[in-house]
């Protein structure tokens, strides 16, 4: 059994408390331990508390002496769109001069040039591009992504993005959960209602049967999905036994976070646009809503979420990154803190529990990770720094010094 006992941090920001996502007040509460230790048996974590107490307990164990430093859970990005190949430098520019996205996509750029470049790619070509990206959301501290198809458009092409997804999680300290996003556009030379029977006909039967997916996820939005095809994708999904989430009110409030509260879906995600009656309808469902303030920045926008109403509201609020190659081309999560706290009005402390143990119960993992407890796994980095308030505060750099993955080093 190896062993390993972090002692002497200045703060251990453990998240320790109540066995659910966390609303209001809790948000607050990261349970820190000044001087603090923790061991690691196994991959799990076995105790934590003040440094000297774990130090006695300490036995042969490897030591790390993270005086000075901050420890923080892994950080738990629960929407992005990890796998796809190429880039979208020529969209970034022609924003960047003020072209419209209508002006861009007439350029041949937009989602559809990514799509393209998606389905060329071979299997190899794609584990190789989503091993890079794995590891920069290493190196910024995240240890578990949930990451959605949606790239491909197609039954062949949407199931190689899956198995890729499968093959990096094989192979990468990072673990990936997969989510089936078949309905993020209508391809080219299709109707939407063509394409929708051929998700719910055939797309949604073969991610099923190969075990391809634990979630699924539509872009419901004014031209691409709308409310009735979004709740007939969602519900076949749910038939065959996936959870749900789903791209909510990003650019219209267009009845998004209603339907998220009908079906029950486990998150609501985006949500710019969602107004009050849409944070109720949340509420009283308990979806919990993911906050994606990075693609409203990528994108020049300023129209960010309403995240202090849906904190006030009761409501489980996760952060993330989003990241994918056209309107959130991040995988930072101190990136998406920042921003959380300057453009969303949210503490440190909240966006830290909006990172680490609401987005563990978003993908059904809250008895495993998103908190340092004993039992769980080891999964945490450490910071150059000494108060968890600085990693939001200074902000644009990399501030990781290291990060385990069940208590090896994974960067
Ligand atoms: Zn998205």
């Amino acid at each position: 059994m190896k062993s390993l006992a972090v002692l002497h941090v200045s703060q251990l920001v453990t998240l320790a408390g109540p066995r659910r996502p966390r609303t209001g007040g809790e948000l607050s509460e990261l349970a820190i331990v000044g001087d603090g230790g923790m061991l690691i048996r196994d991959g799990r974590i076995e105790a934590v508390g003040p440094s000297a107490e774990i130090e006695k307990k300490a036995g042969d164990a490897e030591v790390i002496d993270a005086r000075g430093k901050v420890v923080l859970p892994g950080f738990i990005d629960a929407h992005t769109h990890l796998v796809f190949a190429g880039n979208r430098l020529g969209d970034f520019e022609r924003r960047a001069r003020g072209d419209t996205y209508e002006q861009i996509a007439k350029a041949g750029g937009g989602i559809w040039s990514t799509v393209e470049k998606t389905r060329a790619a071979t299997e190899p070509d794609l584990l190789a591009q989503a091993r890079r990206h794995a590891d920069w959301f290493l190196l910024c501290g995240t240890t578990t992504v949930e990451s959605k198809s949606g790239y491909g458009l197609s039954v062949e092409d949407e199931l190689k993005i899956l198995r890729v997804m499968r093959g990096l999680n094989q192979e990468t300290p990072l673990e990936i959960v997969p989510t089936f996003l078949g309905a993020h556009a209508v391809p080219r030379k299709m109707r939407a209602d063509e394409y929708v029977d051929l998700v719910v006909n055939e797309m949604l039967w073969r991610v099923t049967s190969d075990g391809l997916a634990e979630f699924c996820d539509v872009f419901c939005e004014r031209g691409y999905f709308d409310i009735e095809q979004s709740r007939r994708i969602l519900t076949a999904a749910k038939k065959l036994g996936l959870k749900l989430r789903i791209h909510a009110d990003q650019l219209s409030n267009s009845g998004g976070a209603k339907l998220a509260a009908e079906l029950k879906t486990t998150t609501a995600d985006h949500l710019e646009k969602t107004d009050e009656q849409g944070i109720a309808a949340l509420k009283s469902a308990d979806v919990q809503p993911v906050l994606l303030p990075a693609s409203v920045y990528a994108l020049g926008a300023r129209h960010y979420p309403r995240a202090r109403e849906m904190i006030e509201a009761g409501l489980a609020v996760v952060i993330a990154t989003d990241f994918n190659p056209g309107s959130s081309p991040t995988p930072s999560m101190p990136m998406i803190l920042s921003l959380a706290c300057t453009q969303m009005k949210m503490s440190p402390a909240e966006a830290i529990s909006a990172s680490t143990i609401n987005p563990a119960y978003s993908l059904g993992r809250g008895d495993q990770i998103g908190s340092l407890e004993s039992g769980k796994m080891a999964n945490f980095s450490i910071f150059n720094c000494e108060d968890y308030r600085e990693l939001v505060y200074w902000f644009g750099f990399p501030q990781t010094h290291s990060v385990y993955v069940e208590g090896s080093r994974a960067h």
